[in-house]
Parts: structure tokens; C-alpha cells; sequence
């Protein structure tokens, strides 16, 4: 059951779904304008979250994408509002606008290796028979930053990259001290094994400690993170990209290296992020 939750004066968001891994969707309103983020995972996805705007008298006058993996695209068929997003988001829809989407498709596609069970799957869940998906072009491009000026407050949009996409971008919202940032920290997803690189994590974690934020909103995780548990995983990443370098992808060295730095046995996540780390370590 996905409802929409007042984070604060401004931002209201719909919670995720992880079976058919519908992301947060998320408006961020001010005295003049509603910049919405991400267009959803379907149709339906994308219609549910406009209901739910309307029982609270929002209206969206923008989009905006945080990247253009499937889940936060499908739905811009259903939105009939400006859609801006990075231009590798533009480009990436491009290409998938002639795919098919049937089963045979998705699974030839998955066999090749350019499409991941795990979204093949959850596809097939959430659009059930209707595969015909349109996914219009968005209207307004940018490379590096865009900064909008919604009456009263204030989305920075930032492109940030990073192992999970290379479009993926943030939106910080100064006023509420709120980071919403997609699905940037999660690992790349589409390899042969999950990974993160050091070299992207460092930069990554570099570029989101900028910016000073007391609730961070990860596309899809149920609940907002705080201030101390978005230090305690940018810590790990930290020290996860140091140890993996120092000790040459050699997991139970790492293991070995980060049970001793924090004293205590390593957490399911913890050991978790190190195989993510020891997956994209290359000599
Ligand atoms: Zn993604």
C-alpha cells in the first residue's frame, strides 16, 4: 500500500514498492510552482501518484528525472507537463524508445546481457499484458546544474554520476535541508556482479558531502535516511574505497581491515558494500 507522506512544509513524496520496484515519487511545492520528481514506473504508477496529489490539492507545473533507468521513466507517457532532465537521460530514452518490451524481448535481451533479470522481472510484475510503452522525449536539457526558483524555495538539481548511472543527478532543497538522491548510492546494478568502484564512490561521496542536508531520500528505500545514518554509510563508502585499493580487492583482508577500524563484528550491509566493492576491483 503506497501513501503519500508529508516529509515537511514543501516536500510530499509516495513510498516505494520494492516487489515491482516502483521509486519514490516526490513534490516539492512552493508559492509559485510544483517541481515533481521522476515520472514512475508505469502508467499506472505515474496516474496514482497524480490522484493522490489532487486529494491534497497539488498540482505539478514541472519534472524532473533523476535518471532514465526504466522505473523512473515508464510513467512519462501519463505526465502532460515540461519534463527536464540531464542530456545523457535524453539521450538514454532515446534509446530505448524503439525496444520492445514483451517477454520474449526482455528475455532475449537478458540473455545478451544488456538488460538484468531483476528488472526483466520486476517489468513484467508492474506492466503485467500492456507492454506498449511511450515514453515522450523531455522538453528541457542541462550538463551540469539547473537551479529553480519555485517561490519560497529552491531545487538545486545537480548531475553527480556515479557506478549506478552516469546520468544519475540530485536534488538538493536548501530551504528543508533535504537531499533527494535517486538512486545515486546504489551500486551499478548492470554488470555480471552488482559492483562500486573506488573511483566513483570517492568522487560521489565527495560531490554529496557539498551540500548540507538533514533528511536524505534514497529512491527506494521505505523509510528517509537522518544526517547520522547518511555519515555513517558515506563513512563506509570512504573507508570501503580506501581498503579495497590498499588491499587489492582481497575481501578478507578488507573485512579483516574494517572489523578492526570499527571494533565490533561487520553488519549484513557492511559486508554487503565490501562484495560490491570487491566485485568492480580491477588491478
Ligand atoms: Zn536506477
Amino acid at each position: 500500500m503506497q501513501t503519500l507522506q508529508h516529509l515537511s512544509k514543501h516536500i510530499v513524496y509516495l513510498t516505494p514498492v520494492q516487489k515491482t520496484d516502483r521509486p519514490v515519487l516526490a513534490a516539492v511545492t512552493g508559492n509559485k510552482k510544483t517541481l515533481l520528481i521522476d515520472a514512475g514506473n508505469s502508467v499506472g504508477h505515474a496516474q496514482l501518484f497524480q490522484d493522490e496529489l489532487l486529494k491534497h490539492d497539488i498540482n505539478g507545473d514541472l519534472l524532473v528525472l533523476t535518471h532514465s533507468h526504466w522505473d523512473h521513466v515508464f510513467g512519462l507517457e501519463h505526465i502532460r507537463i515540461p519534463v527536464i532532465c540531464h542530456e545523457k537521460t535524453y539521450q538514454h530514452i532515446k534509446e530505448m524508445q524503439p525496444l520492445s518490451w514483451e517477454d520474449q524481448a526482455l528475455d532475449e535481451r537478458v540473455e545478451e546481457g544488456t538488460e538484468i533479470p531483476f528488472c526483466a522481472d520486476a517489468i513484467k510484475l508492474e506492466l503485467g499484458r500492456n507492454r506498449e510503452i511511450s515514453m515522450p522525449l523531455p522538453d528541457i536539457r542541462f550538463e551540469k546544474k539547473l537551479t529553480i526558483d519555485l517561490g519560497d524555495v529552491t531545487c538545486i538539481i545537480d548531475h553527480v554520476g556515479g557506478d549506478h548511472a552516469k546520468d544519475s543527478c540530485i536534488i538538493y532543497v536548501p530551504e528543508e535541508k533535504t537531499l533527494f538522491l535517486g538512486d545515486c548510492l546504489y551500486a551499478n546494478l548492470y554488470a555480471e556482479k552488482w559492483n562500486y568502484t573506488a573511483e566513483q564512490a570517492s568522487r560521489l561521496v565527495e560531490k554529496m558531502e557539498a551540500y548540507d542536508a538533514d533528511t536524505y531520500i534514497l529512491s527506494h528505500h521505505d523509510q528517509p535516511c537522518t544526517k547520522q545514518e547518511m555519515e555513517a554509510e558515506l563513512n563506509l563508502m570512504k573507508q570501503c574505497t580506501r581498503a579495497v585499493v590498499e588491499h587489492r580487492g582481497d575481501r578478507a583482508k578488507i573485512e579483516r581491515d574494517l572489523a578492526t577500524e570499527a571494533n565490533r563484528e561487520l553488519t549484513e550491509h557492511e559486508l554487503e558494500t565490501i562484495g560490491f566493492f570487491v566485485n568492480g576491483y580491477v588491478e
